[in-house]
């Protein structure tokens, strides 16, 4: 992905902070602004919250890039994308993307509730693969 063009095409002026933030959140995927802060402060020392705030607000403006709302967890954020839904596990916090068709299940939610459904921001949660092994192992150690 470049970066670069991204920002332009939403005419938002290019500055190395925000290429490493849309690089962020390209390589590790639905990262908390804490997160972002964290990684960024290796490469630019000198930046401030409240400037990384600004960032990410000014490239949601231009939908650039996504809040994802977790219910009881901060936001994640991403590169905008096609409409698509989330998992999110219990256990470890990791957020990934699944692409699901739910037209049909739109259309019907429409017809049942009256309502005019104008975006669905589904979150799956549960225990990832990993987190189900690590809990099956437990139980393993358990009976041993
Ligand atoms: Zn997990
Ligand atoms: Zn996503």
């Amino acid at each position: 992905m470049n970066y670069q063009t991204l920002l332009k095409e939403n005419d938002l002026k290019v500055t190395p902070q925000r290429l490493e933030l849309l690089s962020l959140m390209d390589t590790k995927g639905h990262i908390s602004v804490e997160a972002m802060y964290e990684e960024i402060q290796k490469k630019f020392s000198a930046i401030s919250l409240a400037t990384l705030y600004k960032n990410i607000n000014l490239m949601m403006d231009k939908q650039v890039v996504t809040e994802v709302k977790i219910p009881h967890e901060k936001s994640r954020y991403e590169i905008s994308k096609e409409t698509h839904s989330h998992l999110h596990c219990r256990e470890c916090g990791e957020v990934v993307d699944i692409f699901l068709d739910f037209s049909k299940a739109v259309a019907k939610v429409e017809k049942l509730s009256h309502y005019k459904i104008e975006g669905e921001n589904i979150i799956f949660s549960g225990l990832c693969p990993k987190c189900q092994t690590s809990h099956s192992n437990e139980s393993v150690n358990l009976t041993v």
